[in-house]
């Protein structure tokens, strides 16, 4: 069976995207050593950024997750997103941080860090693998970006096509076809 689309070269590589996740680690690790740090995967693209750069904190750590759908249609839904799958634990007092693929337009993060916030927790920050800045219809501060990337579409490392190609250690440019 073929998967859609095709792939096209890598844009990272496995070796430079371990690299980053490591300083990545590096940084939050002595950023949270004095708190209760939450790590908050977004399904399903977040999983394997999530999981590498878990393993490489020193510091201690609970993981939770959510998931959304956003609507991609016109009108006033436009944007609009819903939570599918709530987080299974409390958060009030801690420092909670989402970790995240790539932040495009920036809507799914916008709506995540409100909803989040109104919980309580003692903060709320964001980390993401890839940033696409260009884009960004909503401003949000990231506190961790792996990576700046321009507007081609990317799957790999987590993202996906129709759900394809999510297991591939590195990022590739792609063509839907
Ligand atoms: P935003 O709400 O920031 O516009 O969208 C972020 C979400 O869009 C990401 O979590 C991801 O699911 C999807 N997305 C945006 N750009 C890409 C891309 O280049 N490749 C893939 N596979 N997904 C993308």
């Amino acid at each position: 069976m073929t998967p859609p689309g095709t792939l096209l070269p890598v844009l990272l590589s496995s070796d430079v995207i371990q690299a980053r996740v490591a300083e990545l680690a590096t940084a939050i690790s002595s950023d949270y050593r004095e708190q209760d740090l939450t790590l908050v995967g977004i399904l399903k693209g977040s999983v394997i950024f999530l999981a590498d750069l878990l393993r490489q904190l020193t510091i201690p750590v609970t993981v939770d997750f959510l998931a959304i759908t956003s609507y991609q249609g016109s009108g006033s839904q436009k944007g609009a997103v819903r939570l599918v799958k709530d987080l299974d634990e409390e958060i009030t007092d801690r420092s909670l941080l989402i970790v995240e693929d790539i932040v495009d337009t920036g809507l799914t993060l916008g709506y995540l860090v409100r909803t989040l916030a109104a919980r309580g927790p003692a903060s709320v920050r964001i980390c993401t693998l890839l940033d696409r800045p260009q884009r960004r219809i909503v401003p949000l501060p990231l506190a961790y970006r792996g990576f700046e990337i321009t507007d081609d579409f990317v799957v790999g490392y987590g993202l996906d096509y129709r759900q394809y190609y999510r297991q591939l250690p590195a990022i590739y440019l792609f063509s839907p076809d």
